[in-house]
């Protein structure tokens, strides 16, 4: 008789079933502990409970407080290797045995053989890239890189269309909500009244896959509406386009629902059959078997305690209400109330959202890196233990002093005004740093850089922003009127 196999959230899609008989269990633990996104919470147990219906009779599903009510030590339960430190201890201290984890194009020893080729070395995206295009041949004509490069970053990354309130493309194709959801929508209203659950953010409608049918269809429809322009406007930001052309398949990549190498094997046959430029085709490649594979390394190549042990620039700021609540009817700055607000509708935002507004807001004012990086977690449909630390505390805060990113992702003003439309309809001025209109993100810029100088004065990529800040006269006035700021 075949083991029983648990399938944890994560592992949710068909690439996690071998045919035997399953355990699913939904445990209220998983949304008691802290705040959470209400659209993710809904995704969650939309997912695992469309997966239970799915399976029928293969499957044992149980609606529980604690998952240790149907996991008891000894039991007899396969498991795939599971995404989290939390719950790989918790497998392997109650005895089940261990499957090695799947869900990524590269396997673990994979990636520790590579590593241990780099000889301590940088681990570097660039190259593991390379090497998982070399080893996979995704991409590649004999041992050379279709079109003669590795890399098309430099004809994408172009600013939005001058003029254009939104990209222009269709709506993209959303999910029909269905008796589960609406179910799923009664159990978060009676958990919230009996004050089980604190749940921030609009829940619905329902715009992410929970179903690898609905994510089959949410690859097609990214591939016959955005694709073509994912590369070129990959970096840029519109107020009124929330989507732009990204694939908004994060989701139900890290809940199992659909396979990464699927992805971008179809995704690259339609540059094969014509229909789709390299360079969006490259791109997309590149974050799927690039770094979504690389985080997922790193989270278990720099070790659980990685997380809570850095923080290389002293930030200890706490979160502000406005993040913590999602609330940002009172914020001015336009780009980071747009992020913010769409965050409170969608439980998503797009990466240079994440990474250089939010992100960018938050190294600058010297917020916690852990109480950071769970609040992502913790609001974002797609947060998970393993995609944050490589993302937060390494790319975005620099709290791991340069193991992840050679510098800060710091920038001010001039770099959101030439990538969006934000700075248009803004109260503030992006080339303004002192007086009434002064621009949070260029005059926060410099009053960083002063701050964590003599953190950051050895690293030789921010010579020339350090050199640039000397040289700033009114560099006193920029910081007093940072330190007492009350309109951002
Ligand atoms: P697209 O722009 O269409 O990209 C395609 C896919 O590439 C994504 O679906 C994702 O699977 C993968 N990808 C691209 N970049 C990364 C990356 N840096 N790390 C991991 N995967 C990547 N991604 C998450 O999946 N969950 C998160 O919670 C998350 N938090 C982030 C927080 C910060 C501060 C930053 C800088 C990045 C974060 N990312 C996260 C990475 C990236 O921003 C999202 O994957 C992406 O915005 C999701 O939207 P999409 O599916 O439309 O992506
Ligand atoms: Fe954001 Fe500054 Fe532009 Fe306003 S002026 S939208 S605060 S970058």
């Amino acid at each position: 008789v075949p083991r029983r196999r648990w399938i944890l959230t994560g592992q949710l899609g068909p690439a996690f079933d071998d045919g035997g008989p399953i355990l699913l269990i939904e445990s209220k633990s998983t949304f008691t502990k802290r705040p959470m996104h209400r659209a993710k919470a809904h995704l969650f147990l939309s997912a695992i409970r469309h997966r239970a219906a799915e399976l029928g009779d293969r499957a044992e599903f149980h609606q529980v407080d604690r998952y240790e009510e149907v996991v008891e030590v000894g039991a007899d339960l396969e498991v795939i290797d599971p995404p989290s430190w939390t719950a790989r201890r918790f497998v392997r201290e109650r005895g089940l045995r261990v499957l090695p984890s799947r869900g990524f194009v590269t396997s673990e020893p994979d990636f520790a053989a590579w590593a241990s080729t780099r000889d301590g070395k940088r681990l570097l995206l660039e190259d593991f890239y390379r090497t998982v295009r070399e080893r996979t041949g995704i991409l590649m004509r004999g041992d050379q890189p279709e079109g003669g490069r590795w890399n098309y970053d430099h004809d994408n990354r172009n600013p939005p269309p001058k003029g254009a309130a939104r990209l222009g493309l269709p709506e993209p194709l959303w999910p029909e909500e269905d008796d589960i959801d609406a179910e799923v929508r009664e159990d978060l209203d009676r958990w919230q009244r009996d004050g089980l659950v604190q749940l921030v953010g609009d829940d619905g409608p329902r715009r992410f896959a929970a179903t690898a049918a609905e994510a089959e269809a949410a690859l097609a429809d990214f591939i016959e509406t955005r694709l073509g322009d994912f590369g070129p406007f990959e970096d840029a930001m519109l107020g009124g386009d929330w989507t732009m052309a990204h694939s908004l398949l994060s989701a139900p990549l890290n809940l199992g629902l659909l396979d990464p190498r699927d992805a971008v094997e179809t995704v690259v046959a339609e540059h094969h059959a014509g229909r789709a430029p390299l360079s969006s085709v490259e791109g997309f490649t590149r974050q799927i078997i690039g770094w979504r594979d690389y985080v997922w390394h790193l989270y278990w190549h720099l070790g659980e305690p990685y997380r809570t042990s850095h923080n290389a620039l002293a930030a200890h700021e706490p979160l502000p209400r406005q993040f913590r609540e999602l609330d940002a009817a009172a914020i001015q700055s336009n780009c980071l109330r747009e992020t913010i607000d769409g965050m409170r509708r969608h439980g998503w935002a797009h990466h240079i959202q994440r990474l250089m507004v939010l992100g960018n807001w938050a190294l600058q004012h010297g917020y916690d890196p852990v109480a950071l990086n769970d609040w992502f977690i913790d609001m974002f449909v797609d947060g998970t233990p393993w995609v944050m630390p490589a993302n937060v505390i390494g790319m975005s805060q620099h709290a791991d002093g340069g193991i992840v990113a050679t510098k800060p992702y710091a920038s001010g003003g001039a770099y959101i005004d030439k990538m969006s439309d934000y700075c248009g309809g803004c109260v503030f001025n992006p080339r303004v740093r002192l007086g009434e209109d002064a621009c949070p993100f260029t005059a926060g810029y410099w009053a960083f850089l002063d701050r964590v100088e003599p953190r950051i004065r050895h690293n030789t990529r921010m010579a020339q922003p350090l050199a640039g800040m000397r040289r700033l006269s009114d560099l006193g006035a920029v910081i007093d009127q940072e330190r007492t700021r009350e309109q951002w």
